[in-house]
């Protein structure tokens, strides 16, 4: 088993059978190419999984140029469709315009399509030194209330005010989801990562919840960690960690600061998990506009998060071909991204994994 990643990593609650499916029938799922670095790295992807002899038929969809008035948001009805039909897909990273007034497009997405939970795997890559060898956690994120919930206004001039939403019905899912993930994957124990000393109401009804969950799994240690705790701990010793739930903000810091433990945004993948089935994996990075079109874009984070989409289609033989040989092409070190420290671009690094098959 890979650190971190077993082979059903994104989707305790979802059974594809794979019995369908053989090496000439082509698996539909939908692919956003998404902005800024986006295209290349989806390119790179596409690369990878036709060496690999992965028979996909990418379900390429383009968001609009226009707000659609049925999404209130640039992603449109015909989008969302792709992935309900599908039922998976794979989404580069989407650009958020800051104070344009319509949805972001990431916000619909996971609202949409009710992608409630957010599994954020972070593990050492072997060959690559950072200064721990031995991460291997797991952030379990809400996805879809919180700080999130978009309900922002201003009060009075100079005045404004967002609302922190938290629910019994969306913590109660993840909770269920983060234990059942630790049960399903053999891990020993479920951190809950909160602020509840501050926000005794919100961040304490999620905790409630995650207590209550915690009482159906006695055989997985449960702890209650506070946020900057937390953070210092991750930063002094990320092993004390293993599976950590917590609502949507917190998800969203806590890994990036898990993704500087392993070596930098470029390597961290992510599997959104709605609760009709649907599972759409993503790079937990952004569209990286400092480095767009420039050829120099890391595309390892969205190739493992199409590993993680290959596991959840119980492809597992593909997945780990793939998996390997990502690893050994960094490993090696002769191809790497100036993320990593190397002088590879983006097509001769992919190049490189698709030589490592
Ligand atoms: P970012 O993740 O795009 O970039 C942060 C830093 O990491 C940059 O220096 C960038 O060059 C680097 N980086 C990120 N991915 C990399 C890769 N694959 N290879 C090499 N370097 C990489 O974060 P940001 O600049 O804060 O956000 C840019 C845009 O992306 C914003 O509009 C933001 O809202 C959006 N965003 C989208 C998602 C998503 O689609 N899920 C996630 C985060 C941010």
């Amino acid at each position: 088993q890979i650190l971190g990643t077993s082979s059903s990593s994104s989707g305790a609650f979802i059974s594809v059978s794979r019995a369908f499916f053989s090496s000439t029938t082509p698996i539909k799922a939908t692919l956003f190419p998404g902005d800024g670095i986006g295209p290349e790295i989806a390119e790179s992807v596409k690369q990878v999984f036709t060496a690999a002899d992965v028979n996909m038929d990418w379900d390429e969809q383009f968001v609009g140029t226009e707000v659609d008035p049925r999404t209130n948001s640039f992603l449109t009805w015909e989008n969302l469709e792709s992935v309900r039909k599908n039922k998976v897909g794979l989404k580069g990273p989407m650009a958020t315009p800051i104070g344009k007034g319509h949805r972001s497009l990431n916000l619909t997405l996971r609202k949409e399509l009710n992608l409630y939970a957010n599994v954020r795997p972070c593990y050492s890559l072997p060959g690559y030194k950072t200064r721990y060898d031995d991460v291997d956690l797991i952030t379990i994120r809400e996805n879809t209330e919180g700080e999130y919930s978009g309900l922002e206004h201003q009060v009075v001039k100079g005045v404004v005010e967002s609302l922190k939403i938290i629910t019994r019905k969306a913590s109660m899912r993840v909770a269920e989801y983060a234990f059942l993930y630790a049960k399903t994957h053999g891990r020993k124990k479920v951190s809950a990562i909160h602020k509840a000393n501050i926000m005794q109401k919100t961040d304490g009804l999620f905790l409630q919840c995650c207590d209550e969950v915690a009482k159906k799994y006695p055989e997985i240690y449960y702890e209650k960690v506070v946020i900057d705790n937390c953070c210092m701990m991750l930063v002094k010793n990320p092993a004390l960690f293993d599976v950590l739930v917590m609502p949507n903000l917190y998800g969203d810091i806590i890994s990036d600061l898990c993704a500087g433990l392993v070596g930098g945004l470029g390597l961290t993948p992510s599997m959104n998990i709605g609760e009709d089935g649907i599972a759409l994996a993503e790079a937990v990075h952004g569209s990286a506009p400092d480095i767009a079109g420039k050829n120099l874009a890391n595309p390892t984070a969205l190739l493992l998060s199409g590993v993680m989409m290959l596991r959840h289609l119980k492809l597992n033989k593909q997945a780990e071909q793939i998996h390997s040989a990502i690893i050994n092409t960094i490993a090696e070190g002769k191809y790497r991204t100036a993320d990593l420290g190397g002088t590879s671009t983006t097509t001769d690094f992919t190049k490189a994994i698709c030589d490592h098959l």
